[in-house]
């Protein structure tokens, strides 16, 4: 039987967790109670970035993942058909040295991101119908509006890359909606460059500006306008397996937390118990780092104190879903983008579809759907096969879909306070948390959306939890 390369790295991941942690304990029961300098909670980008560079750091980790896998947000579908791995969440790094050092130590091997491609079909998904008269920005327009852009953040706003460390007087440009902010600056032009990048934001229009300065970086202006962006030919995926290797049994897969106790006596103050697939284990340890998204059912629990648990309550989640789709009708090459027809700069209405994109296996689409409020998968999954059928019977374009071949929800995504909050020193008070009952926090809330940045986050925060 011959078995494609793609199926074996599937198969690999499918199997990290028990292979791993068996080959390392020797196939001996991991031990009930387990002693390490640091705890991590979440085994995403931000904590598995940060179990490997704590080690290297000199401590010694445990880190626990509620699912079977490393990686979180980033997940690749290997199309066993045509061996094309799809990327179902993460996609692009920012190519800095801090990322190319990252790949390199764990053997992944990066090329230049390439966004070539025929223009999309500018379709309203609510009628079906293309939006004839849509024409994107002048592209000399819309350089001067990324430079326009570039230079506000140098010169008004150069923490932004940094974190949530905001001067104690918060600028009001920081609170007020996104909106205002292209229209006091004239940053008309910025559309669609950065909704592309603020995919899962919720109406960006409406949302505090920080979080889409903070999402279309410094960072990733300068990667548009010139160092580009890396991506990995293997699949996304490939650097956890890659990570999962190196950490082998520091890793705890499909653990659930039970309860965190923080402030215990001795060496060793914070206390986490988990139901494991081997049983109930202790984790005690020097310092605990929370690095995954906070909400309050993550939390329950945790030994908060009512200060605690009413700041992390003041986050409002955004909700953003993929999949890919087996769609026929249309080629391999057409992308489908949802527009608006006579909305503020064409965008969408959500809930709904961003963008039906070719993902290079014959017959598969990748689908991007955003909602401000939880929708079921199966309610988003109708909703897309409702817009495919209106696209066709409008006339747009003969396409129909066959089916999904894996939907993710990425819920909750993009966890905002309110502008009033930004404004008062929200993130101040958050800030104040960190190292409060030798607990820490990492991860895309405390940052960004961004895999190369939650990293740089990573490297300043780590060096600080045993000072
Ligand atoms: C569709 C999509 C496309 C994206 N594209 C890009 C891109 O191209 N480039 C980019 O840089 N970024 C991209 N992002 C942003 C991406 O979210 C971040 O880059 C990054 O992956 C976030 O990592 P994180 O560790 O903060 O969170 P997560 O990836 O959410 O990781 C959190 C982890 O914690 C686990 N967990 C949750 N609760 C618990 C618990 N109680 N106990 C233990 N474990 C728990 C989860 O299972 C998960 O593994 C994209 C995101 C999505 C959804």
């Amino acid at each position: 039987m011959t078995m494609h390369r793609r199926s074996l790295l599937k198969l690999a991941s499918g199997l990290t967790a028990v292979t791993l942690a068996s080959h390392a304990l020797g196939h001996r029961p991991r031990p009930s109670r387990v002693r390490r300098d640091v705890c991590i909670l979440g085994g995403g980008s931000s904590g598995t970035h940060a179990a490997l560079r704590l080690r290297d750091l000199g401590s010694s980790v445990a880190l626990v993942e509620r699912t079977h896998r490393l990686g979180g947000h980033a997940q690749t579908y290997f199309d066993d058909a045509s061996g094309v791995p799809i990327n179902i969440g993460v996609v692009v790094f920012e190519n800095v040295e801090l990322v190319r050092d990252y790949f390199a130590r764990l053997n992944v091997s990066a090329i230049p991101a390439d966004f070539s491609g025929p223009p999309p079909l500018p379709i309203d998904f609510s009628t079906g119908r293309l939006v004839e008269d849509y024409a994107p920005p002048d592209p000399a327009a819309a350089g001067a509006a990324l430079y326009a852009y570039r230079q506000i953040l140098a010169q008004k706003l150069p923490y932004l890359d940094d974190g949530f460390e905001l001067p104690a007087r918060v600028p009001e440009d920081l609170a007020m909606p996104f909106g205002r902010f292209v229209e006091k600056y004239s940053l008309q032009a910025l559309f669609p460059t950065v909704f592309l990048f603020g995919q899962g934001l919720g109406d960006i229009l409406a949302a505090p500006s920080i979080y889409v300065l903070k999402n279309f970086s410094a960072a990733v202006v300068d990667s548009i306008l010139g160092t580009g962006f890396l991506t990995v030919p293997a699949g996304v995926s490939t650097i956890y397996d890659g990570a999962a290797l190196e950490l082998g049994s520091d890793v705890l897969y499909e653990s659930k937390v039970l309860s965190v106790e923080r402030g215990c006596r001795g060496q060793y103050p914070i206390s986490v118990k988990l139901s494991t697939p081997e049983g109930e284990v202790v984790v005690e340890s020097k310092k605990l780092l929370v690095a995954f998204p906070p909400s309050p059912k993550g939390f329950a629990s945790f030994d908060f104190t009512g200060s605690e648990r009413s700041l992390f309550s003041s986050f409002r989640p955004n909700h953003y879903s993929t999949g890919v789709v087996r769609l026929s009708g249309i080629s391999d090459a057409t992308t489908l983008q949802n527009t608006g027809n006579r909305t503020p700069y064409a965008l969408p209405s959500l809930p709904g579809v961003y963008a039906l994109s070719p993902t290079g296996a014959p017959g598969l689409w990748n689908v991007k759907y955003g909602s401000p409020t939880l929708l079921e998968d199966r309610a988003v999954q109708q909703a897309i096969a409702r817009d495919v059928r209106r696209i066709a019977r409008a006339g747009s374009a003969p396409v129909s879909l066959e089916g999904f071949a894996i939907f993710r929800n990425h819920s909750p995504f993009e966890l905002m306070a309110s502008s009033r909050e930004v404004a008062s020193g929200f993130y101040r008070r958050v800030n104040g948390l960190q190292g409060f009952r030798d607990t820490f926090y990492t991860g895309a809330t405390f940052q960004t959306h961004d895999s190369s940045l939650i990293w740089r986050f990573n490297e300043s925060l780590l060096p600080k939890m045993f000072t």
